[in-house]
């Protein structure tokens, strides 16, 4: 049967001093981002408020303006007295993201951003709508760790980790986008309340990796009273497979989708396609999605990039089903992905009757599976593929900071 190793063309994964594929779990000191709204907890706000002379009450005003008006701007804030506004606003909502370039594809439905952060760090969002739904993948950290030889976030190592407001920030830029009209395809009879409604934690950094952070946003995105009031069902974290961290997310109590990119349901070609197989196997890996269904009532996805004749056999796809049921049934679904192209990369998705192959064997084993619909190949957009270019450098160093 034919295998391909693992391998990379045109650039070379980090390495440990011991050889090892090179883990990054810190992330390396820079300078802070500038403290925000939505870094604070309610009544952290109201302290802060406080502490620059203005009455506490003023800081539901702010959230008000933010997360449900999606704006930053002081004019626009005409119930807060006009002495000291501009100061008290730069104070509590800081400029976080600079967009430096936006591209379009889908006629228009599939928006990437492309964010320079206050330090010069580079992350994208990419903003896209369904029947029914608007999604937004967002990053959480810049660059990655994690060094998944088939991922181009990967390729470049991990920048930093990213605050709670600068990840809560790509959604409020996305609204305020779709407010203004920016995405395309809204249908004319459709008046609908147009904002985003799901987020999946798939663009750049591993998110649990920067748990605190991600946590807090989560927080601020489900908050009713005092955040974006968005339905946590809708909101996936998707992750290599952090056993901790998986179990901590379970016992928070917040219902948010659970996704584990697994990719391999043997341990050996694991090991090379994802390095953190290195510290947490195969079946840790699943046991804990198992108590994250127990302990939410939420099904888990299990995410397979389709990769020719890597991951892709026939037996493989029995190996994983045998796998998933030996812990239960209706816990999980398996969402399997064909490969998207990455520079350098000397693999490509399954053959396409391969792929039908793999996913009817699971559907047959009582597994239920569905392919991704891929979106943004064509703006470099789609999942694995988010990047930065020389070209974002050049177009980031010519666009100064918002302030
Ligand atoms: N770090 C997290 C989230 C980011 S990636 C994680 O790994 O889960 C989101 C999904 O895209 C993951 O399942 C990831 O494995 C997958 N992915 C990465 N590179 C890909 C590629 N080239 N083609 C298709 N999917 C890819």
């Amino acid at each position: 049967m034919r295998q391909v190793r693992p391998a990379t063309e045109g650039w070379k994964q980090k390495k440990d001093s011991e050889g090892r594929p090179l883990l990054q779990f810190a992330s390396p000191k820079r300078g802070k981002p500038p403290v925000h709204l939505a870094d604070l907890t309610p009544d952290e706000r109201v302290a802060k408020v406080k502490e620059l002379g203005i009455p506490g009450f003023r800081a539901k005003q702010l959230e008000k303006h933010y997360f449900s008006h999606w704006t930053h701007d002081p004019a626009a804030m005409t119930d807060l007295p006009a002495e000291g506004r501009e100061e008290f606003v730069h104070g509590m909502l800081p400029a976080l993201l600079t967009e430096v370039r936006r591209l379009e594809t889908d006629r228009g439905d599939t928006i990437k951003f492309l964010w320079k952060l206050h330090d010069g760090a580079l992350v994208e969002s990419v903003l896209m709508r369904y029947p029914g739904r608007i999604t937004l993948c967002v990053s959480s950290q810049a660059g990655c760790g994690m060094n998944c030889p088939f991922c181009a976030t990967g390729q470049a190592g991990l920048t930093r980790n990213m605050s709670a407001a600068e990840i809560i920030e790509q959604i409020v830029r996305a609204n305020r986008l779709i407010a203004e009209g920016g995405l395309g395809g809204k249908k004319r009879d459709d008046h609908s309340l147009e904002r985003v409604s799901n987020i999946v934690f798939m663009g750049m950094g591993e998110p649990l990796a920067n748990y605190a952070r991600v946590m807090q946003a989560v927080r601020v995105m489900v908050d009713k009273e005092h955040g974006l009031g968005m339905s946590a069902r809708g909101i996936t974290v998707s992750t290599v497979g952090l056993v901790p961290a998986i179990t901590k997310l379970a016992a928070e109590e917040i219902p948010v989708t659970f996704a584990l990119s697994l990719h391999a349901p043997d341990d050996q070609l694991r090991d090379e396609l994802i390095p953190v197989n290195s510290r947490w196997k195969v079946d840790e890996a699943l046991d804990a999605a198992r108590a994250y269904f127990d302990k939410t009532g939420r099904r888990v996805s299990i995410e397979y990039a389709l990769i020719k004749d890597m991951n892709d056999h026939a037996w493989r796809a029995d190996l994983l089903a045998d796998k998933l049921n030996a812990r239960g049934r209706g816990w999980v679904h398996v969402n399997p992905i064909p490969l998207n192209p990455t520079p350098g990369s000397i693999w490509t998705a399954s053959e396409v009757p391969v792929q039908n192959e793999f996913v009817r064997r699971l559907n047959a084993a009582g597994i239920p599976t569905t392919l991704r619909d891929t979106r943004g190949k064509e703006i470099d957009g789609a999942c694995g593929q988010l990047a930065t270019t020389e070209d974002d450098e050049a177009a980031a160093a010519l666009t100064p900071l918002e302030v």
